[in-house]
């Protein structure tokens, strides 16, 4: 079925070519090159199954390795970007964590782009040794913005832009994050039911949005 397909397409194509069908013009690319500043994102709707910890995730989105405004960060290879089969989840998580780093990038020009980690794998499941949860694609590790501006994550929390990173929980809170795990030691805080202190989050917080589990 594949190689008729396949045959089909490759055949359309050479009398496409051979009619000039491609390329009616004066011989400029018909395919525009991709623009650097609008990474492709391949929407769908996603659903989140199970719980965060015990879940899958059904056609998950993708975020881009980059953008404008955000960087990805591999915090087991330590560089970026965030290498692609880490980087799924339901395309809700994805609009959320795009239009927050907009809305912060927008209110702070003078900010470095945001360093955004783990989501979940591309069908969910257990992630790794790193992450109990990240597996139904509702969770999201976004880095504290760093005082020196490095696009890295702070090592220490005297590190840490404390009002940068203070105004993106508040973001992440109103924009209906369900948890926001922060660092014990980063001063962070917020709504008790919302954010919450968290050992090993002292270099980054910790999203996770409300899903329609199933
Ligand atoms: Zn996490």
């Amino acid at each position: 079925m594949r190689i008729a397909a396949l045959t089909f397409v490759l055949t359309f194509a050479a009398a496409a070519l051979a009619t000039g069908f491609v390329d009616p013009g004066a011989g400029t690319p018909v395919t525009p090159a991709p623009e650097p500043s609008a990474p492709a994102i391949v929407w769908r709707d996603s659903i989140a199954l199970g719980t965060p910890s015990a879940g899958r995730l059904v056609q998950g989105v993708r975020l881009p390795a980059e953008g404008v405004r955000f960087f990805s960060w591999d915090p087991v290879l330590h560089r970026v970007p965030n290498r692609g089969w880490r980087r799924w989840g339901t395309d809700r998580l994805l609009r959320v964590v795009l239009r927050v780093v907009r809305e912060y990038a927008a209110a702070h020009p003078e900010a470095p782009r945001l360093g955004i980690g783990d989501l979940s794998r591309r069908f969910g499941g257990p992630f790794g040794p790193k992450h109990v949860t990240h597996q139904n694609g509702l969770d999201v590790d976004v880095y504290y913005p760093r005082a020196d501006r490095r696009e890295r994550p702070p090592l220490r929390v005297d590190q840490i832009d404390h009002r940068l990173a203070q105004d993106l929980v508040d973001r992440f809170v109103r924009a209906g994050a369900e948890i926001v795990y922060v660092g014990p030691n980063t001063g962070l805080t917020g709504p008790p039911s919302v954010v919450q202190a968290l050992w090993n989050h002292d270099n980054h917080l910790h999203i996770r949005i409300p899903g329609t589990t199933r």
